[in-house]
């Protein structure tokens, strides 16, 4: 077609509140019932085929029931592993030729779908799959992926749109080529959008994906790829494997087409991920991209001059929404003792207390259970060690109950040693720290809360006085990707505050952004010239 085309302006998608008597309240209860009737099949997609894993069987249960199994997913053996790679593969070339007009409007065509038929189904599966409430699956699965999908055509345009400058007498044009290769997309438990998005993204600029999904979010996770497909994905542009990730990753970061990896999760796996290519690196036909968002140690750094209700709330809210399961939650606050000991402690006990975790088809519940095992076991061993822990002391929560989920209470630790783990570990759980200071001691608190973690992902400062929050935010420059004001650090919008940090908390890439979908283009330079010259020598010869 002869046309240059401008993509729909974006706007952020309205977020339902489920407010009793709604009527999106009464289909979502409706869809928690269907879905939680039934055990599913969670089985792989590769080029456009669903296929069993051969691999052991894996049950993906509802983290706050643990006893009710949603579905069973297997495991990929290395020979599937290896099909998908194929599969990805061999439909580069057809998809990196398709026209941006095409490959945009699958994307559009599947936002559409999650904001109308399938908004219920993904918002259902991830509250019974990963244990989030109402409100968080909302701003989760149904609009911030929605945002992803409409915003990234944007940005995608805009890039597309760079173009340089051409002399007289030569036109030079610049082809933002797909990478060279297949992208490997590994995506956490915590979030829909960013298992939707990991994969998506690179796929939108012409690259073709092999995107493994976390067992624990497999569950909604397959609804994403049912809908993908639905809005007319071509087969082998995006190909889901399930199961664990070493047995997978032995096959995808040992092919020599390994183009680039976009990772989501723990900042140990993605360390293990890149040194495994720094040690494949002469085999690979071109250097990966590696892009990788990871743990965080984020903090709120109060003034005395802040408002003491607006930081009780920030703190509550930030640390406790998804059971701290946020890579953007509270875990480490700074609270001056005039505000502490007048009210501010009490207020957060407060509040603390009246939040209830439990069954998050019960909507009167705040939130869930944590997502396995593994992560309640990690949280109990917290609570024990910190019993006969001098330096720190658990002003609320602290306890934890298994029996029928993974139930962690919120938690507050009140540490006199500002170097304590629990300021420096991520625990992603409900659990955050307070260091009280002396209120004249402010500047060198904000100094040293700036580099004891070794993250840099999320924080912000609470104060009136604009010259607390300059210095704050002079001094926390490097602290945090994401910096807030009088807000809590966590709920980034996209096209608002676009989203990653640096040091431990990962590449710094931008999810939500025109920096995240550059990563996933190798441009190329093409210069034509409309009047060779006909001479050979140069005039200084003469
Ligand atoms: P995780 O690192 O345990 O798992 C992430 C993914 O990696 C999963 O799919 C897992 O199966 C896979 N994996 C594990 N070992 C692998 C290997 N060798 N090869 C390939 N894949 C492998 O993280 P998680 O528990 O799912 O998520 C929580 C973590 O994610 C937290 O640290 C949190 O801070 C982080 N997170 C960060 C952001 C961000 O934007 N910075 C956002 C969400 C979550």
């Amino acid at each position: 077609m002869d046309a240059l085309f401008t993509v729909p302006t974006p706007k952020n998608e309205p977020v339902n509140t489920y407010a009793p008597g709604t009527p999106e309240r009464a289909s979502l209860q409706a869809k928690l019932s269907e879905l939680a009737s039934k055990e599913h099949d969670l089985d792989m997609f590769i080029a456009g085929d669903w296929r069993r894993g051969e691999g052991e069987a894996i049950k993906v249960v509802q983290p706050h029931k643990h006893s009710h199994v949603l579905g069973v997913t297997h495991a990929a053996t290395s020979s599937q592993a290896a099909q998908a790679v194929a599969a990805a593969k061999g439909a580069k070339r057809t998809w990196a030729t398709m026209d941006f007009a095409d490959r945009a409007s699958i994307f559009l065509r599947a936002a559409e779908l999650i904001a109308g038929p399938y908004r219920d189904a993904l918002n259902a599966a991830t509250m019974l799959g990963q244990s989030k409430s109402a409100a968080q699956a909302e701003i989760d699965s149904a609009c911030e992926l929605i945002d992803f999908l409409r915003f990234n055509v944007a940005f995608a345009e805009r890039i597309y749109r760079q173009q340089a400058e051409s002399s007289r007498g030569m036109w030079n044009r610049t082809d933002h080529r797909p990478i060279d290769g297949f992208v490997y997309a590994v995506t956490p438990f915590n979030f829909t959008a960013i298992a939707g998005n990991l994969p998506t993204s690179p796929a939108l600029m012409g690259n073709t994906v092999v995107w493994k999904p976390a067992t624990t979010q497999q569950f909604a996770a397959s609804f994403l790829m049912e809908i993908l497909a639905e809005a007319g994905l071509p087969d082998g542009v995006i190909n889901m494997v399930t199961g664990p990730g070493p047995d997978i990753s032995d096959v995808v970061l040992a092919d020599p087409d390994l183009g680039g990896i976009h990772f989501t999760g723990s900042t140990r796996v993605f360390q293990h991920l890149w040194k495994t290519v720094g040690e494949n690196i002469s085999s690979y036909r071109a250097y990966p991209r590696l892009v990788g968002e990871t743990g965080g140690k984020d903090f709120i750094v109060a003034h005395p001059s802040a408002d003491l209700e607006q930081l009780a709330v920030a703190t509550a809210r930030g640390a406790f929404e998804y059971q701290g399961q946020k890579c953007s939650a509270v875990s480490r606050t700074y609270m001056p003792r005039s505000l502490w000991e007048n009210g501010l402690r009490d207020r957060l006990l407060e509040i603390t207390s009246q939040i209830k975790y439990g069954d998050v088809s019960d909507f009167s519940n705040f939130g869930g259970a944590v997502i396995d095992e593994r992560a309640y076991n990690k949280h109990t061993a917290l609570f024990k060690r910190l019993a006969d822990d001098s330096e720190a002391n658990v002003i609320a929560g602290g306890t934890a109950d298994d029996s029928e989920g993974y139930f962690v209470q919120p938690t507050v630790i009140e540490a006199t040693n500002p170097e304590h783990e629990v300021f420096r570990e991520e625990y992603f759980g409900p659990i955050t720290s307070v260091y009280v200071y002396d209120d004249k001691d402010f500047d060198s608190v904000v100094r040293q809360a700036a580099d004891v973690a070794p993250y840099a992902l999320t924080g912000g400062v609470f104060a009136n006085d604009r010259e607390a929050i300059a210095g704050a935010m002079d001094e926390l420059r490097w602290s945090a990707g994401n910096f807030y004001i009088n807000d809590k650090p966590t709920g980034a919008v996209v096209g608002q505050q676009p989203f990653g940090g640096g040091r431990g908390s990962g590449t710094n890439d931008k999810a939500g952004s025109w920096q995240n979908l550059v990563r996933w283009v190798s441009p190329r330079s093409i210069k034509e010239n409309f009047v060779p010259p006909r001479e050979w020598s140069y005039p200084h010869q003469g």
